[in-house]
């Protein structure tokens, strides 16, 4: 298991988006916010990023489960209740079922909406 930013072990459940049912927020992610208001020793968690998944005409976020400290907060957050919170374990074997592919091996963190680039 890869190190754990904030904790010492895992946490007992992840937070999981399927990016199957994910609009990205038009670029402007509501469960982002959130999560980056989630502080562990006064440093922030910010443990989803937006990512540019080609296969989707949206952006999509990802949640780092690295970062994921299982809070839930997130989860209200999402106007189209496409975040789940799963025991450990089992979320990153759902996680694996509904994450697009092509975010296993690219992506960049919190990207601009096409045209709003500067
Ligand atoms: S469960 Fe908490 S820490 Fe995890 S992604 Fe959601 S808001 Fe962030
Ligand atoms: S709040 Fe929901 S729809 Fe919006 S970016 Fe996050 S997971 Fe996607």
């Amino acid at each position: 298991m890869p190190e754990h930013k904030f904790l010492n072990t895992h946490p007992r459940r992840l937070a999981v988006v399927n990016q199957n049912g994910c609009s990205g927020c038009s670029g402007s992610p509501a469960c982002a916010s959130i999560c980056e208001t989630v502080t562990v020793r006064g440093a922030a968690v910010d443990a989803i990023r937006l990512l540019n998944a080609p296969e989707s005409p949206f952006y999509v976020c990802l949640v780092e489960t690295h970062k994921c400290i299982g809070c839930g907060r997130c989860v209200p957050a999402c106007p189209w209740k496409t975040i789940t919170m799963h025991p450990y374990q089992e979320a990153l074997q759902i996680r694996a079922m509904v994450s697009l592919p092509i975010l296993m091996t690219s992506g960049r963190p919190h990207p601009q909406p096409e045209g709003e680039k500067s």
